[in-house]
């Protein structure tokens, strides 16, 4: 309740208590002292409070209506569209940008409820009914494979009319706790959509292109390191080292770049198969032994009590991502450190905890890490190589198996990375979706 509202109210209230009090003094005195004069007095008195007591009532309910104008053109001139409905699932409140949406006035459905059968009886109703039961949407996404009900937001594809839409939802609760009703917030992402389509379309080709080029280069100069060409002088042989490793990172940086347009764009393309997890893992670390014994950091797989079942995935997609993982590990410990793997089973989940002795990440950095060409400040001091890719395309690979990827770090004493894969299929998602960027900060 507005806070003039309550002032008023009070004021009106003492007023009519007063008078009421005078009324009572004025007809005893009229009988007591049997002067009309004195009556008249108090009967002028009296009508003088009530009156008083009405014009506060007037500027208590003039207050509501102004601070109600107020909010509603707020609410009016949003960008964003709000809806809110009732626990019987009728609409409360509709702001203009909602009605454009939707393409209906919220004076036309104020007594209709939105239920599921809406969507064949009343196609006009469609995207209304799509956007409370989102299960009915022809496409809907949510943030880390998290319920439709979700208050970090979704994404949701309309039928009629044809809508991107993200939505944050929210539940209204009253004093006992009981739902009374819902509120939601939607935005129009559909020119987001747009220019991240182009945006990563124009890295597939540009990475695409330069593809063929710097493999060509870096043959050639292979050739000439392993002396087809003819025997070369050591510092020539230097040099031309160089070149083939600078070579070989842009290809790693073209190649991501590659992944991360394809990810973006929703066709990395996943084929999925049974997987022995433990001989998976067991593979991977073999890859790395040489390199982790000429950087001194020894990999520990911890013994495995829990019985680990086959697990649904795509193994060359899910190697790039727990490669990514390790050669971070590797990247970012120093000589003498260690790397830890730790299997085990967690309810539907096979848990990796992949932890390592380096440099760790700042915490007041920790947050943008699974972003894009994010690179920590303490990584680039220490000149290491890097993209800043790898963490994006982990994130979204293992969240495409239906699982999550997590972290904790300690700048300067190591960092722990947390992998969950389902070990049900049904927990995976039925397909490929478009990676989507975290709008429910800007909202
Ligand atoms: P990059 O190619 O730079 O390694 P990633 O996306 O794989 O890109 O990682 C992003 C950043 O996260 C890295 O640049 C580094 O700052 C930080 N990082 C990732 N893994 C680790 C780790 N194990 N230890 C410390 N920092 C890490």
């Amino acid at each position: 309740m507005p806070e003039n509202f309550e002032k008023f109210a009070l004021r009106a209230r003492r007023r009519f208590f007063i008078s009421t009090g005078f009324s009572i003094l004025a007809l005893l005195a009229a009988g007591f002292f049997k002067s009309i004069f004195l009556s008249i007095a108090l009967f002028f008195f009296v009508l003088l409070l009530l009156a008083s007591g009405f014009w506060e009532i007037i500027k208590a309910t003039k207050s509501v209506y102004r601070e109600r104008e107020e909010r509603l053109s707020i609410l009016a001139s949003l960008s964003d569209g709000i809806i809110q409905y009732s626990a019987d699932k009728k609409i409360i409140f509709m702001n203009p940008k909602a009605e454009e949406y939707f393409g209906v006035k919220q004076k036309d459905i104020a007594d209709l409820k939105i239920v599921p059968d809406l969507w064949d009886d009343k196609p006009i109703y469609r995207a209304l009914v799509e956007i409370i039961y989102p299960e009915l949407a022809p496409f809907t996404l949510a943030r880390g494979g998290e319920s439709f009900s979700s208050e970090k937001g979704i994404e949701i594809h309309t039928s009629r009319p044809e809508l991107r839409l993200f939505v944050l939802s929210k539940e209204i609760k009253n004093t006992s706790g009981e739902v009374t009703g819902h509120v939601k917030i939607m935005r129009d992402i559909s020119h987001d959509a747009l220019i991240s389509k182009i945006k990563s379309e124009f890295v597939s080709v540009a990475a695409h292109q330069l593809r063929t080029p710097l493999a060509a280069l870096k043959w050639t100069l292979r050739l000439f390191i392993d002396g087809d060409m003819g025997p070369l002088e050591p510092k020539q042989l230097e040099f031309l080292n160089r070149g083939f490793e600078t070579a070989e990172r842009m290809i790693k940086l073209v190649n991501d770049l590659l992944d991360a347009a394809r990810i973006e764009e929703g066709r990395f393309g996943y084929e999925f198969i049974e997987i022995d997890y433990l001989d998976f893992i067991a593979k991977l670390i073999k890859n790395y032994e040489l390199v982790s014994k000429e950087k001194k950091i020894s990999i520990n797989l911890f013994p495995v009590k829990d019985l680990i079942p086959t697990i649904y995935a795509d193994r060359d997609r899910l190697l790039l991502a727990f490669s990514n993982i390790i050669e971070n590990a590797l990247r970012y410990t120093n000589a003498a450190g260690k790397v830890d793997i730790d299997i085990s089973l967690e309810k539907d989940y096979v848990k990796t905890v992949i932890s390592d002795t380096g440099v760790g990440i700042p915490k007041e950095e920790q947050k943008r890490v699974f972003s894009k060409f994010f690179r920590a400040s303490n990584a680039i001091r220490l000149e290491t190589e890097g993209t800043g890719l790898g963490l994006f395309i982990v994130r979204n690979i293992i969240r495409r198996h239906g699982g999550e990827v997590t972290f904790v770090s300690k700048e300067g004493k190591g960092t722990a990375f947390t992998i969950l894969l389902p070990i049900k299929r049904e927990l995976i998602p039925m397909r490929e979706g478009r990676a989507v960027e975290e709008y429910s900060e800007g909202i």
